[in-house]
């Protein structure tokens, strides 16, 4: 080759270059040196494996024509993991592909579609990437996954699952007049769980802040997947005006779809499935210029601000963080099965005494398939006009006029969504062509979506011989879901049992239980993601070291991201008393059980509390434990409480924790003076109790304190030996 023709060549390389380059890197360095020379079209590829430690500044200035991408070699395939995150700036870029899992962002958010305040993104996607369980490992250190700034940008076909830390999964921001007005499209994602986090902050999706709520936002959220979204009482957010929210499916999601703030909002053919599972809701109406329509909602239970169809009352002269009344807003053509409670003017109280005004409710279908009274209105609505609703199995309409009480027959169509089979009401409720979107049609293909089957039991049986440290042995090899199958015998365990998986630890069916004796201060420490099943044993703690403070199972004692599940049946525990404050169940401060379930057990011989949830001392509205159910077992000479639940704070954004008692024998339960809370089952700040069919004997009484909410406290027809009778009193009063 001569020197001409080597020339040319090169010269014939440089302009396909400038007309559409695909540069493929594989390591940092390269990324950052590619990075300077990327023109409108080009295309930077990330060679597959993992990228480590990667902050990827993505910047360039692409064309509506020739975008400049970043993409994945193979998409799925590089995972990006570590302390790393993505921040775009400029116009016309687009990035796919990417996985972010192993690791958490350094700064505020793993995806910002800005670089820093004033280099912003614009006309830019980011589409088909995935953040999975991406946390930070201290439960309460705050982030975000996503925030989107700028404007004209599109957020599709990506997949949010397992947000575990406190922060809004995804927000918009409106903080600057770059940012308004933005006209963002966020569509085709999938949003899966995101697990209760027990405090506020637990958002799926924010649009704006309260402070630039009277901005335009114009923000459309359409055929996204909303599943088990159950971080606190807010599935979305909306703090600004003129979002759409349009076709979205939310699936078994704790919280409702709330306009908090801002005017103009439009939310339509959305579909709300809560399969009655608890504290599933719907949709929050404030503010003005409010329109629902053609919305399908069915099997919701969540009750008050979580319920399935809520128009609150407003603050007169509101402030802009507080609540502005409804103005001329309208819910119609909403179809509405089941659904446990519709709140109208709710909130109301001496600050929020601006009902709603020049509201109408048109062309709606109620339907309970069990009579209910699921209507609560909650002050003057005369400002709302009613118009040709259909009720049927409604105990009580709101209005004398606008309702039609008539039984409906439903048939359910092909998509599975129930329509009323008589043509008479074809005007009513949802459009016949309401689309149902598919979890299939939302997130990366490429990516499987979670299985939510049941976390115990799915595993092998091992059998575990008796002696000392088998169990240690046998646990070492058992992989999640598995089973420790024990015989009748003694078992020592000499050394902790840690578990960061789920494992279910089992006596025979037949005959005596196992006895298990432990030398340490604890028999079982929850890791992070473990969960624990014992079943049919005799736990007996002679063995423990002389020491205080020691535990039958404890969680582990950093914060923990995953929410654990304890499962206590048929149990005998004895002997928790080698020294003081000897608990069955020991938490640290920042972990969370989803639920606490003892059945048929015995526990007697306890220095400390059974079930102690009462490390978030700090009064910010976070606690331990969401469900505790406690039944048909019995606890005799307990020093401290049986149950200890204390959360403390006057936030409202979460549903627990929630308390169950019931069938249960309680004798001389909380007399030791180590025991702080003079109580046999001390209850601060349980949002939801039931105690029922108890025996107290020769115990100090229940104690329940209400701190905020509308906290439902049912005690109901117990037998009390020696023992004082319950009180229920207020935080004040109980604090004087
Ligand atoms: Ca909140």
């Amino acid at each position: 080759m001569n020197w001409n023709r080597l020339i040319f060549a090169l010269a014939l390389s440089v302009s396909c270059i400038v007309q559409a380059a695909e540069i493929k890197v594989a390591s940092q360095e390269e990324y950052q040196a590619a990075l300077l020379n990327l023109e409108p079209g080009d295309t930077m590829v990330l060679a597959n494996g993992e990228w480590r430690d990667f902050e990827i500044r993505f910047t360039g200035v692409g064309t509506p024509d020739q975008p400049i991408t970043l993409r994945a070699e193979t998409k799925g395939q590089v995972v990006i993991s570590g302390e790393s995150n993505l921040r775009l700036s400029g116009e016309h870029l687009l990035v796919t592909g990417l996985v972010f899992r192993n690791g958490h962002t350094p700064t505020n958010e793993v995806i910002a579609f800005r670089i820093s305040n004033d280099e912003l993104a614009n006309h830019s996607r980011v589409t088909e990437v995935v953040i999975d369980h991406y946390n930070n490992p201290e439960r309460f250190e705050r982030d975000y996954w996503v925030i989107m700034y700028g404007r004209h940008n599109r957020f599709d076909h990506n997949y949010l699952v397992g947000k575990s830390n406190a922060g809004v999964t995804m927000a918009v921001r409106l903080n600057s007049p770059e940012s308004q007005e933005n006209y963002h499209r966020i569509d085709h994602n999938y949003f899966g769980h995101r697990p209760i986090l027990g405090s506020n902050g637990g958002e799926t999706l924010r649009i704006g802040t309260s402070k630039y709520s009277l901005t335009v936002s114009g923000t459309t959220v359409e055929n996204n997947f909303f599943e088990r979204c159950n971080g606190e009482v807010e599935i979305i957010s909306s703090k600004s005006g003129s979002n759409v929210f349009r076709g979205n499916v939310f699936l078994e999601s704790r919280g409702t779809l709330t306009l908090r703030h801002g005017n103009d909002n439009l939310i339509e053919n959305n579909i709300f499935l809560g399969n009655s599972k608890g504290h599933t809701g719907g949709i929050r109406v404030i503010n003005k210029r409010q329109t629902v329509r053609n919305n399908y909602l069915s099997g919701l239970t969540g009750h008050r601000f979580g319920g399935g169809l809520v128009i609150m009352n407003g603050v007169p002269d509101s402030p802009i963080n507080r609540y502005h009344q409804v103005e001329d807003s309208r819910v119609e053509n909403n179809t509405i099965i089941d659904v446990h409670h519709i709140e109208l003017a709710a909130g109301s109280d001496q600050e929020r005494s601006a009902v709603p005004v020049r509201t109408t409710f048109s062309g709606n279908l109620i339907v309970n398939t069990e009579k209910r009274d699921s209507i609560a209105v909650h002050d003057d609505i005369s400002g709302i006009a009613f118009s040709g609703n259909i009720a049927d199995g409604v105990a009580k309409l709101p209005s004398d006029s606008g309702f039609e009480q008539r039984g409906v027959k439903l048939a359910q169509a092909d998509n599975g969504l129930l329509h009323p089979e008589a043509s008479s009401l074809a005007s009513v409720g949802v459009a016949r062509d309401l689309k149902v979107l598919q979890r299939s049609d939302t997130g990366p293909s490429w990516y499987p979506k979670p299985d939510y089957s049941e976390v115990f039991d799915s595993g092998n049986v091992l059998q575990v011989p008796p002696g000392q440290d088998t169990l240690t042995e046998a646990l070492e090899k058992a992989g999640a879901g598995d089973v420790l199958q024990l015989q009748g015998g003694d078992y020592t365990v000499s050394k902790l049992l840690v578990t960061d998986r789920a494992i279910t630890v089992r006596g025979p069916a037949e005959g005596p239980p196992p006895t298990i004796q432990f030398e340490r201060t604890t028999l079982f420490e929850l890791a992070d993601g473990g969960s624990l099943k014992l079943e049919r044993l005799a736990i007996d703690g002679t063995l423990a070291p002389d020491a205080y403070g020691n535990s039958v199972v404890r969680t582990s004692r950093y914060s923990m991201l995953s929410n654990y599940q304890l499962v206590v049946s048929g149990v005998d525990v004895t002997n928790l008393n080698t020294n003081h404050s000897f608990n069955f169940l020991k938490v640290s401060k920042h972990t969370f059980a989803r639920s606490i379930e003892i059945s048929n057990s015995s526990f007697s011989d306890v220095s400390g509390h059974v079930i102690a949830l009462d490390r978030e001392i700090d009064d910010l509205g976070i606690y331990n434990a969401e469900y505790i159910n406690v039944l048909n077992s019995s606890f005799t000479n307990i020093g401290g409480a049986a149950v200890n639940i204390y959360r403390g704070g006057t936030d409202e954004s979460t549903f627990g924790p929630q308390v169950v008692l019931k069938g249960s024998r309680l004798e001389n339960v909380g007399a030791n003076k180590r025991n702080k809370t003079r109580s046999s089952v001390f209850l601060l700040g349980v949002q939801r109790t039931r105690i029922d069919d108890n025996e107290f004997i020769d115990s100090k009484p229940v104690k329940v304190v209400h701190t905020v909410g509308d906290p439902v406290t049912k005690i109901g027809s117990n037998r009390l030996e020696s023992t004082p009778s319950a009180s229920v009193v207020d935080i004040s009063e109980y604090l004087r």
